[in-house]
């Protein structure tokens, strides 16, 4: 573990926090531009810019008790190792009965945290926001790669537990065969109270692809899609999940240097700021 500060806020011990914070510095299947690894570090001094408070839910990250512990070492190159690294943390993070809360890193960082947590929590749920489905069964030729993970994602959990809100892209196999497996709400975020409702008393897995957000608000991620929500719709949507059982959540693909003034990392942060609140 290594970190220079902690994100802002998350100045708990570890025995006291209810949530482990970590970073997930890995973007090797990036299939378009790669730079995620840095989002990490990026955010942890970006969040400063932000206050602890929220006007939104009237709640301060002061009145929760998060542990930072920093990013895990993760070898660059090497999936399969990589996942193996984040199982194995965010199942001892469970194991302690603490929340975990992971900053990617590329969205294949999902898949090790569900791992652990589909082991902790039969019948998991995984609600997931993002522009792109994710649901390839093969990205040229890799089966781990941020463009499968939620296919992945799907072997673990089964038919009808993985919920997915603003896909605008994909390949037309993998949309064609999403329909017959998972719930994939295109474009933005309708349905989703519906879809909250029903996962009511459910153990549930959040994951944030920021690349969910339109380019013009979120241009630091590796692959843009235009035709994508506002950070109002991204934020309303957050706090939608409030009713949720959310046993660990994630935020993935800000892509610090695709977006030098900085914009996009201080965007992240204060999507972070509210799942902390929310589910921390
Ligand atoms: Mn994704
Ligand atoms: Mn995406």
């Amino acid at each position: 573990m290594n970190s220079a500060c902690t994100f802002m806020g998350c100045e708990s011990g570890h025995s006291e926090a209810g949530t482990v914070l970590f970073g997930a510095p890995f973007d090797s299947t990036s299939s378009y531009r790669a730079g995620s690894r840095f989002a990490c570090g990026v955010m942890r001094s970006a969040s400063y810019a932000l206050e602890t408070y929220s006007p939104y839910q009237d709640r301060d990250l002061g009145d929760i008790a998060v542990f930072d512990a920093g990013d895990l070492e993760l070898s660059p190159g090497n999936a399969k190792k990589a996942l193996d690294a984040i199982h194995r943390f965010t199942g001892k993070v469970l194991y302690d009965g603490k929340v975990p809360c992971m900053i990617g890193g590329e969205h294949l960082v999902t898949l090790g945290a569900v791992r652990a947590a589909a082991e902790r929590f039969p019948g998991l749920a995984v609600l997931h926001f993002d522009a792109h489905a994710d649901l390839r069964d093969d990205y040229l030729g890799e089966r781990l790669s941020h463009a499968t993970v939620m296919r992945r994602v799907w072997e673990l959990v089964g038919d009808g537990r993985l919920h997915q809100f603003g896909v605008r892209s994909g390949c037309r196999e993998e949309l064609r065969w999403g329909e017959g497996h998972i719930e994939t709400h295109r474009y933005g975020f309708s349905g989703l109270e519906a879809t909250v409702e029903r996962l009511s008393g459910t153990p549930v897995y959040l994951t944030v692809d920021l690349d969910v957000l339109d380019p013009s608000v979120f241009p630091g991620t590796g692959t843009p899609e235009p035709g994508g929500v506002s950070f109002a719709e991204l934020l309303d949507a957050v706090l939608a999940t409030v009713g949720l059982d959310v046993v660990g959540f994630d935020l993935c693909e800000l892509s610090p240097p695709y977006d030098p003034g900085g914009n996009s990392a201080v965007t992240a942060c204060k999507v972070l700021r509210e799942l902390l609140l929310l589910h921390g």
